[in-house]
């Protein structure tokens, strides 16, 4: 697809914890498992902005009418309850923020103010986010480009849900007010391949500071995407840097569909949509659809909304989008007119609600099946998306789903939703403070990248995948004191990248528990050919000596391996009179499997190399007969 034809335009904002204690009190940075065992409920409602406006996100948060129930833990005071004013914030968040724009060339702000911003999603106690400007302006060049960084911001990080029911959200106190860097790129990526290159690039310099979180969930980003013609739609809190270039283009791939759905009803002369609803449920009498028949049982009503010129415009297109309005006001799904009849709904059900309704062969309809006031409220949301569709793509915010799919969440926040914090003072930033932290700046990922290529004799591709994936300084810690580079590299890459498929946690290892694998390996413990099922052992958090242990992969010693290669030489006479030369592979083949990680490949190779070429050339079967 040529996404350069279709005006494509993307714009990252990363959120990066930071490796300090949390932002306004001393508790530390870390999500726990374990409940202290209080929990506190909460409501929300909207407030005016200074500005006297009331954000439209925060009045669609509202209609859900939902409490929020607050799980504090070992790691959370009476801050995160916002039962007590912040502190001051972290001065060694505040530097790695300033660092990190020192980095990225931006200019810092001489005076360091932190906002409230209105969060009513409940992710944080107090209704809002404390955040600050800290530096604007900056850059980095990404594979020759340069992606412009208008602002950094200090953050506290929200709330983590935990659970969500019927009117009650769940949320955990250990995640909010851990110190977030924030940083918003220019939308100038113009593919989705770009906008990955784009996030880990941006994730490399980050984790230069080493001054970061690591692992899942600690760095956190939006994707801005736009087509022409289409409008910027926010997906929101992609945590899985892998899956970047596929959400792009699922995306650019829904924004065309709905283009082309608002060319269709232009062309089908559709201008409006009628917002009237009918109850139809006398249609549905004798049904034998049991998600209708439950919801007449209790009371409820079955709600016919008529869509004149949407017929066919539903199924895989509208309807998704209209289900996702549904379920604002608490309903679980709709039924509309392209996928019926289906679900026990029949073709005489369906050609009664088309009269009622009075529908046309073109005119499509929708179905609510609940409580008559739910139905009815259900339509009411999905009445303006249904309009909007008229137009072609909507601006909204969209939740990201593990597939690289994604969901309508709420409208695109507005400017309407800061206002000052009164209870953190100004913080000067000095240029004592700056000077300081210039001193100390760390290299730039693609100096390390260049610098570990050359130093270690590794090839490029596999040095910037370390500083990608976060393992340059393992990498270089193990390398400088074991050798071995290219083996490191290829363990740290190649090896990890297997186990992490299979889902094991190879992030937790620790770096002494790596340089202990290397130096047994170095003293001829174990062969390398182990290191795969050892590394496994240590995912699991088992120590390399013990891995080696339980996993009898000791490593043989000359004379073991001598006898092991002249009993499989013995055995495989037949091939070896019929093979040949061939016949080398096959043996070394078997012989591998027998030593399996005791011995190097290389000297297996030669041992049985030296015994085949010193068996009698014309009979080699009478070398071993007599056993
Ligand atoms: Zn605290």
């Amino acid at each position: 697809m040529d996404y350069r034809t279709l005006g494509l335009k993307v714009g990252l904002e990363l959120h990066q914890q930071l490796a300090t204690r949390k932002l306004f009190c001393e508790c530390v940075s870390a999500l726990v498992e374990e409940s202290s065992g209080l929990r506190f409920r909460r409501r929300l409602r909207p407030t005016q902005s200074e500005l006297g406006e009331i954000d439209a996100a925060a009045i669609e948060e509202a209609k859900r009418q939902l409490t929020f129930v607050y799980e504090a833990t070992p790691n959370s005071c009476l801050v995160e309850a916002d039962e007590e004013p912040p502190h001051p914030p972290n001065p060694e968040a505040l530097d790695t923020a300033l660092e990190i724009a020192l980095l990225l060339n931006a200019n810092p702000v001489d005076e360091v103010h932190f906002m409230r911003k209105i969060v009513i999603d409940g992710s944080n106690t107090a209704g809002f986010q404390r955040s600050a400007l800290v530096a604007l302006d900056g850059h980095l060049d990404v594979n020759g480009k340069r992606i412009g960084v208008p602002t950094i911001l200090l953050e506290e990080d929200a709330a983590r849900k935990t659970a969500e029911a019927e009117g009650e959200v769940v949320y955990r106190l250990d995640r909010l007010g851990i110190p977030l860097v924030e940083l918003a790129t220019t939308p100038n990526i113009e593919t989705p391949e770009e906008a990955r290159e784009v996030a880990l690039a941006f994730g490399s310099l980050l984790r230069a500071t080493r001054k970061v979180l690591r692992g899942i969930g600690t760095i956190r980003e939006d994707l801005n995407v736009s087509i022409e013609g289409g409008t910027r739609v926010e997906i929101k809190g992609v945590q899985e840097l892998r899956l970047i270039a596929t959400f792009v283009e699922r995306e650019v791939e829904r924004q065309r569909m709905l283009l082309d759905l608002a060319g269709e009803l232009k062309r089908r002369g559709v201008g409006t949509v009628p917002a009237e609803v009918r109850d139809v449920t006398l249609a549905f009498a004798d049904t034998k659809s049991n998600v209708v028949r439950s919801a007449i049982s209790k009371g409820g009503k079955v709600v016919g909304w008529a869509l004149p010129g949407f017929a066919g415009l539903l199924k895989g297109k509208l309807g998704p989008e209209l289900a996702s309005h549904a379920r604002v006001a608490g309903v679980a799904g709709i039924f509309h007119s392209d996928e019926l009849p289906g679900y026990g709904i029949t073709v005489a059900e369906v050609d009664m609600v088309r009269t009622t309704l009075h529908l046309g062969p073109h005119d499509a309809f929708v179905l609510v099946g609940e409580a008559e006031t739910k139905a009815r409220n259900a339509i009411a949301e999905m009445h303006p998306r249904a309009t909007a569709a008229i137009q072609g793509v909507p601006p909204e915010t969209r939740e990201p789903r593990p597939d690289g799919t994604t969901v309508y969440s709420r409208p695109l926040p507005g400017r309407a939703r800061m206002y000052p914090e009164t209870d953190v003072p100004p913080i000067r930033v000095t240029k004592g403070r700056l000077d300081k932290l210039r001193e100390a700046l760390p290299e730039q990922p693609d100096v390390t990248v260049a610098r570990l290529a050359k130093a270690y004799g590794i090839h490029e591709q596999q040095a910037r995948q370390l500083v990608q994936e976060g393992s340059d300084a393992a990498f270089e810690a193990i390398a400088r004191e074991f050798g071995e580079a290219k083996l490191v590299a290829s363990v740290l890459l190649y090896n990890f990248g297997e186990l992490r498929r299979e889902g094991l946690d190879v992030e937790g290892i620790p770096v002494d528990h790596l340089r202990e694998l290397f130096a047994l390996l170095k003293d001829g413990r174990f062969a390398k050919e182990a290191i795969p099922d050892i590394l496994r052992e240590m995912a699991r958090g088992v120590r390399a000596s013990s891995a080696i242990e339980a996993l009898g992969v000791r490593g043989l010693n000359r004379g073991e391996l001598d006898s092991i290669v002249d009993e499989i030489v013995a055995a495989s006479a037949d091939i070896i009179k019929a093979r040949g030369d061939a016949a080398e592979k096959i043996l070394m083949g078997r012989v591998m499997e027998r030593v399996r990680g005791r011995a190097d490949g290389k000297l297996v190779s030669e041992v049985l190399h030296a015994r085949l070429a010193s068996l009698p050339a014309d009979k080699p079967r009478e070398g071993k007969k007599k056993e």
